[in-house]
């Protein structure tokens, strides 16, 4: 038996059924989690529309001041969730620590802004004035490699904004979010955050629900489509964060030594699990042996192992289906590329892969061409920098990209000429709360974080008044 319930109209209900939940070091059950049906689908969202009324007509204010408590009782338990983050996500604790430090600060962030009408425009005939309401019932549905921050960037906007939530994460990674509802139970009125489980099938039934207003999601390219078409029958509002190819260009007048292990950093952070990682690195010919064999040394460097193992640096791939998947790129770089590190699994339980640098691919190959949502870099070689752009652009992804150089200015003309949502300069994977983020292409539609983001979750209205009459 499971310590964990669903969280529906305040109350901790057993699932209708379980699912079990591995440890993806050890490929063994950690425990079972509990499995919502249909019927409790239902009530999570009659409860969240019942809740929506009393909850979005409280002053702001209001709402604000439980995001800070929601933000104490997170710090209050933060070793619990990092722990518990690392045991079904896989990371290292210092970065579950760190993914749980963000949440923190999320919940802070979003309970400084504000949403005051403005006067749009005014003058003797007439007083224009814009302001945002509250949507209703957001479903806020999340992938299993940031399972807390990506709850977070969904739930806060969403309360501070008005509206109530039914939250729905992975199969693979439910328990913190299902702990995170246990916070909630404690801190907010029945029914405003509601917490159920799926085994991937309760989907589609949450994303058409009639009762509905809002669905904000983050996962695969391949699933925001289904879930942009099954909220269509209904014209929901809809965030979409999906899958990214980011770009890293690095220019002929770079040091090596300098910018490898940024780079590295940015490619395999979460075992290169991260929608914004570097996942195809072109690097100027001249630089191009010296930068593969930097960064193959740290790739060989690298300690991979259990996240709870102190001295850990990267962890396993998060569940059995990935790894798979992750194993077909190894094949795809061995038959069409040199391998300059890594290339295989550990020997060992566990969903292991060895951080892999692979050197001389082809750019038609699919490890270049899809993306692989694991330590697994290409790294290609280029000489022309239109080239190189166009090479970075041909894709049907934008979410990041990036431009190293110790030219700046030159750097950034290069970076606005990237097709993505986000593109750095010599850094990259660098977000905060503040900074709204949003794909290009088929990386998304809408905007997370930043006042923009709060945005999202609001109905703007415009009212005209005659002054003259
Ligand atoms: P996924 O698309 O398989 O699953 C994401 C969520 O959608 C899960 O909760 C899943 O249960 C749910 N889901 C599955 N079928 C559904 C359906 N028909 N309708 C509604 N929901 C459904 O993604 P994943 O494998 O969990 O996550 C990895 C992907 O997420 C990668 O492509 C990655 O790039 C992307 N991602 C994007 C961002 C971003 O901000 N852009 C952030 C993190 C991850």
């Amino acid at each position: 038996m499971s310590d964990f319930r669903l969280l529906i109209n305040g109350r901790f209900v057993q699932g209708a059924g379980t699912l079990d939940v591995i440890n993806p070091a050890t490929g063994r059950t950690l425990t079972a989690a509990p499995r919502a049906d249909r019927a409790q689908l239902e009530q999570a969202v009659a409860a969240a529309k019942a809740a929506f009324p009393t909850w979005s007509a409280t002053p702001l204010q209001h709402r604000a001041a439980l995001l800070v408590k929601l933000a104490e009782a997170l710090e209050a338990e933060q070793g619990e969730f990092a722990r518990l983050l690392t045991q079904e996500q896989g990371k290292p604790l210092p970065q579950a620590l760190w993914e749980i430090d963000w949440a923190i600060a999320a919940l802070r962030y979003f309970a400084t802004l504000d949403l005051p009408p403005k006067v749009l425009k005014e003058d003797a005939t007439q007083k224009i004035v814009r302001q945002h309401k509250a949507l209703g019932v957001v479903a806020a549905i999340t992938p299993w490699n940031f399972p807390v921050i990506l709850l977070i960037f969904k739930v806060a906007p969403a309360l501070l904004a008005g509206n109530t939530v039914v939250a729905k994460p992975a199969p693979t990674t439910p328990l913190t979010t299902l702990k995170f509802g246990e916070l909630c139970a404690g801190i907010l009125p029945p029914g405003v955050v509601n917490v159920i489980v799926d085994q991937n099938d309760l989907g589609t039934a949450l994303t058409s629900h009639p009762d509905v207003a809002k669905v904000a999601f983050t996962g695969s390219t391949a699933t925001g489509k289904k879930v942009m078409a099954s909220a269509a029958g209904s014209l929901k509002r809809l965030t979409l964060e999906l899958g990214g190819n980011d770009a890293a260009i690095v220019l002929g007048d770079t040091d090596p030594k300098d910018v490898a292990p940024k780079i590295y950093a940015a490619a395999m952070a979460n075992a290169g699990q991260v929608c914004i990682a570097i996942k195809r690195l072109y690097v100027h010919d001249s630089i191009y042996d010296a930068v593969c064999d930097e960064l193959g040394r740290l790739a060989r460097e690298t300690v991979v192992g259990d996240g709870l193992e102190p001295g850990t640096q990267m962890g396993p791939i998060q569940n059995q289906a990935q790894f798979e998947k992750v194993k077909g790129f190894l094949e795809d770089a061995r038959q069409n590329g040199k391998i300059v590190a890594g290339g295989g699994v550990l020997e060992r339980e566990g969903y292991f892969v060895q951080p892999t640098i692979v050197r001389d691919i082809r750019d038609d190959g699919q490890l270049v061409r899809e993306e692989q949502f694991g330590p697994v870099l290409p790294v290609l070689r280029y000489s022309d920098i239109d080239e190189v752009i166009d090479r970075a652009n041909d894709t049907d992804f934008g979410l990041g990209g990036s431009v190293w150089s110790s030219d700046r200015d030159r750097a950034f003309g290069v970076a606005a000429r990237i097709n993505s949502g986000t593109v750095w300069v010599n850094k990259h994977l660098d977000l905060g709360p503040d900074i709204p983020y949003a794909g290009a292409k088929q990386s998304g539609i809408g905007t997370e974080l930043g006042q923009e983001g709060l945005e999202e979750f609001t109905q703007a209205t415009i009212i005209n008044v005659a002054n003259d009459a």
